[in-house]
């Protein structure tokens, strides 16, 4: 239709066909299908093991030049890529895509079910709880949150003995039996196994129950799934039973959190109980880390977050299948969805099919921890990205004036305006292709069309994107259109996709962290080079000598400029990288240093969207979603 409606009305004007039928036509046994209503569905992990032999289809990222307040469609672009590929050229396709958080659905983004004719539906379901995965990994982190501090407070208020006896009571026989996670403490400790705790010496029995966790180096915060600014920092244990066992503390948005990074890089429920297990939730008196495993939660956390290693099953408005799963941030996370559903995916669609996923914010951020995390830890390497670009977000990289929400867009905007353009071009849009050709991967420039694009302007985002080393660059109108506006996209996908490629890492895991953060910042960022607090060089220094020094980064980076001021657009040369904080997620298997202002836990603004958001009470029809 002409004018295109909105997200929401589009979405409820096509119903979707029945979950039970899609996976039936995608390959999936009704066993390995979990219904949640008719609409949405989860799918066992038994899929990989009955596809264990069948070749992996083609896979692909998609990825975006630098945002900016007009958008650039990444989400749009990658469910009108698998309308393309599925319902026009009848290829075998799985779009896998994040779960959005409900911070920017009620604040200031909406959701990112995608847009126009190019979405995954029913956009509510999916902008809402969907099958309650971040709700798991809030229930779980907190759990964990609560456990550290009542073990401190239990530590600091009861005597060596009566605090052994609670930690192993004697059973009706008598004995101390000590339960499975306990017996690995005493392994992590030196201390040689007991079938009765009773045997252990009064020296032994003080180690193994006092954790001793130094307060001041707590990294583990509790998590909400709102953007709750007042939670940044706030003090905790001031109820008169907690005897005075005050200390400061803070909130975490729960998509930041590592337990929905480990979701998203787990490869199996035993693997997410060990990245559990391993969790540094800080340090001992004597600077050891202590791990989720000597607090006790290791299964108890592996239990409430059991459901959420199986992909969500839904669908795009032409009815082709997307896996919906885990939802990390891509600034203060690794932005990625889960591996788990691009294995299954992989599998489900053979050969010679196409699973396309999804990397969160600009190529130097999303595409980046892509790569140097995700593909790290699945062993998966992609055969094609594709660079989402749009002439509007391009004019402003190229020197356009800023915008403000709420009111009309400037002329540079909504008239032709070439100079702006080949600016943005020849500065962002260059460098990002230079980014993703840094991996080895073939790169197609996909130019999302707005209505008010030219098509002098069309035409010069091809050509650049051409000169500036892209495999190629196609315009694409599925906002407008849906698959069938992207035929030409999916098209050169499949050539690119049928060329030989050299992937390879940015660096190698052996280098220093130190090394690791400066060639990130040199190389994708365009850096001099990085400057760390002493803060971030004493945090290096312990997480080196703790045994950490190995792990990949995930850089916690404004996602609205490649340096670490938001205002800088373009391709800012000539600044260090100033690194204020490292913390480290080791379950997640990530060294996550913190760039300038970041925060984790973002904020309302004074108009967020929840203003919009309505329900009518008899149709129970929702909207103001987008
Ligand atoms: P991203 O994934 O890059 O954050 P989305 O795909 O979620 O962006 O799109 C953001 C918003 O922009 C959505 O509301 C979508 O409908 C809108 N949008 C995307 N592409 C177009 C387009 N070509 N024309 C008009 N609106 C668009």
């Amino acid at each position: 239709l002409t004018p295109v409606p909105s997200d929401i009305a589009i979405s409820r004007n096509q119903p979707p066909k029945n979950i039970e039928k899609l996976a039936e036509e995608v390959g999936i046994l009704p066993d390995e299908l979990d219904l949640y209503g008719r609409k949405k569905a989860k799918v066992s992990l038994d899929v990989l093991k009955r596809l264990g032999d069948v070749k992996n289809g083609k896979y692909v990222v998609v990825a975006g030049i630098t945002p900016t307040p007009l958008g650039e469609g990444k989400s749009t672009t990658t469910i009108g890529l698998v309308q393309a590929l599925g319902a026009h050229l009848h290829k075998n396709v799985f779009a896998c895509v994040r779960q959005p958080s409900q911070g920017p659905t009620f604040g200031i983004k909406g959701g990112a079910a995608g847009g126009g004719y190019a979405q995954v539906i029913p956009m509510e379901e999916f902008n809402l709880h969907l099958t309650g995965d971040i709700h798991a990994i809030t229930a779980a982190n907190n759990l964990l949150a609560a456990a550290i501090d009542a073990r401190m407070f239990h530590e600091a208020t009861q005597a060596d003995d009566a605090l052994f006896n609670r930690l192993c009571p004697k059973n009706k026989q008598g004995m101390r039996v000590m339960s499975e996670i306990q017996l690995r403490r005493l392994d992590r400790l030196g201390i040689k196994r007991v079938e009765d705790a009773e045997a252990l010496d009064p020296e032994q029995r003080r180690r193994f129950s006092r954790l001793d966790i130094d307060a001041d180096t707590i990294t583990w915060n509790r998590v909400i799934d709102t953007n709750d600014r007042f939670l940044r920092g706030i003090e905790i244990g001031l109820g008169p039973n907690e005897k005075g066992h005050t200390r400061k503390a803070k909130f975490d948005i729960a998509v930041g959190s590592e337990l929905m990074a480990i979701l998203a890089l787990t490869t199996s429920l035993a693997d997410l109980r060990e990245r559990i297990s391993k969790i540094v939730i800080g340090s001992d008196k004597s600077g050891q880390p202590v791990t989720a495993d000597d607090v006790g939660v290791t299964e108890a956390l592996t239990v409430l977050m059991k459901d959420t290693v199986r992909p969500n099953l839904m669908q795009t408005l032409e009815g082709t299948p997307v896996f919906v799963h885990a939802g990390p941030f891509a600034n203060i996370a690794h932005g990625q969805s889960s591996i788990l559903a691009d294995k299954v995916a992989l599998k489900l669609v053979g050969d010679d099919g196409f699973v396309v996923t999804e990397a969160g914010f600009g190529a130097d951020i999303g595409m980046e921890k892509f790569f140097n995390i995700k593909c790290r830890y699945s062993g998966l390497h992609p055969s094609a990205v594709v660079l989402v670009a749009t002439v509007r977000a391009l004019k402003m990289h190229g020197g356009g004036p800023a915008v403000t929400a709420g009111t009309p867009l400037k002329p540079e905007y909504t008239q032709e305006n070439l100079p702006l353009l080949e600016g943005g071009c020849d500065s962002n849009l260059r460098k990002q292709i230079e980014n993703a050709n840094k991996f080895g991967v073939p790169v197609i420039v996909s130019v999302n069309q707005f209505a008010s694009d030219t098509e002098a302007e069309l035409n010069l985002v091809v050509k650049k994107a051409r000169e500036h080393g892209a495999f190629d660059a196609v315009i694409s109108n599925h906002w407008a259109q849906g698959g069938a506006g992207a035929t030409d996209l999916a098209k050169s996908l499949v050539k690119a996709t049928e060329k030989p490629n050299n992937f390879k890492f940015l660096y190698k895991l052996d280098l220093s962290l130190e090394e690791k953060i400066a060639t990130i910042a040199r190389e994708i960022y365009g850096a001099d080079g990085i400057e760390l607090s002493d803060l971030a060089k004493q945090k290096i220094e312990t997480y080196t000598k703790q045994g950490f020094g190995q792990l990949p980064i995930c850089m916690a980076k404004t996602q609205l400029s490649l340096s670490h001021d938001p205002s800088k657009k373009g391709a800012p040369t000539g600044f260090i990288l100033p690194i204020r904080d490292v913390s480290a997620s080791v379950g997640a298997g990530f060294i996550f240093p913190l760039v300038g202002d970041m925060t984790t836990m973002p904020g309302l603004n004074t108009r967020p969207c929840f203003f919009d958001i309505t329900i009518d009470p008899v149709t129970e029809v929702i909207d103001g979603l987008f």
